[in-house]
């Protein structure tokens, strides 16, 4: 029975484009389209169970595995029975609530969070800073290695570096030492690898407004990282348009509710200057905008407020 004939349908990806198979000790499957590769568990020549050798590269070893609930890149390495792989279903969703689980604790304690900001995942590792303490001493190195973590909250991605502190019972403590709000974020490139030493530090760059950062991460894979760095900036990115949106309709206002409001505030006009060309324009009875008949700007009874909002 070859991998084909068992599953017709990739199990991650759903394709039917087959697999591409490898390898003189054991033997590997892995899908043409989503890279998604297994170790082949075999009995009597017969095909029994798959390990998860090398996530797919497109995030969805993130997703929520419908059978299980838990992310699928926690199945990794485990040898599991055809009909697990069978009746796999991803459901498309990141099992954030999984992910949090994993967050020390040490570190939620260091931070502050803002009220409708939320703590995503965590990975700790190390990057190489800069001393900008003078050297006293050759010993002393110009290049420093920070250990600390990174944490992915709802709005940004902090940096926090690991401390010691007390001397008779030495505690560990995290202190901000980065703070990139994600929609500064301008990309995110680094190493990928075999999942099968997905502990193993790797190198994670991270480019924002302000320059590039440079991580060595634990359990960083390219195939992780990236894909719930990019569904965080996506998520974020809704919420400042949902804002923008709705301080948008706040503002909304137009000439009738302006007149009354300056008539309030002891204040009539009758009629208005163009900002553009300075030439007078009617003041309107209603409608929140109007057009000069002189240069044809457009001018917008929001703007009016804001320069009389003062009198009033
Ligand atoms: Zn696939
Ligand atoms: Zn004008």
């Amino acid at each position: 029975m070859s991998m084909q004939q068992v599953l017709p349908q990739c199990p991650v990806c759903g394709s039917t484009s087959g697999y591409e198979l490898s390898g003189i000790v054991g033997k590997f499957a892995k899908c043409y389209q989503c890279q998604t590769k297994w170790k082949l568990h075999l009995e009597n020549q017969q095909l029994m169970g798959l390990v998860m050798h090398e996530l797919p590269k497109n995030g969805a070893a993130l997703y929520k595995v419908a059978a299980t609930n838990a992310p699928l890149f926690i199945e990794i390495g485990k040898p599991l029975a055809l009909p697990f792989w069978q009746g796999l279903r991803l459901d498309g969703k990141i099992d954030w609530g999984f992910l949090l689980g994993m967050v020390d604790s040490t570190i939620l304690k260091s931070i502050i969070i803002e009220k409708s900001e939320y703590i995503l995942n965590t990975w700790t590792g190390n990057r190489l800073i800069q001393n900008d303490k003078p050297a006293t001493s050759l010993a002393q190195q110009r290049i420093m290695l920070q250990i600390g973590a990174l944490l992915l909250t709802s709005r940004r991605l902090i940096w926090l570096e690991r401390r010691q502190i007390g001397v008779w019972k030495p505690q560990a403590t995290y202190l901000v030492a980065l703070d990139m709000p994600l929609e500064s974020v301008k990309g995110i490139s680094g190493e990928s690898g075999d999942s099968g030493n997905w502990a193993t530090a790797k190198k994670v760059s991270i480019v924002t407004s302000d320059g590039e950062k440079t991580f060595n991460l634990q359990s960083a894979l390219q195939e992780i990282l990236k894909p719930q760095i990019e569904s965080a900036i996506r998520m974020r990115a809704n919420e400042i348009e949902t804002e923008k949106k709705r301080d948008k309709i706040h503002v909304m206002l137009d000439f009738s509710f302006l007149k009354s409001a300056m008539e309030k505030g002891g204040l009539v006009m009758q009629v208005l200057k163009c900002p553009e060309c300075g030439a007078t324009v009617e003041f309107p009875k209603s409608g929140n905008e109007t057009k000069c008949l002189h240069c044809g700007k457009t001018i917008y009874a929001q703007d009016i407020f804001e320069k009389v909002k003062g009198l009033i």
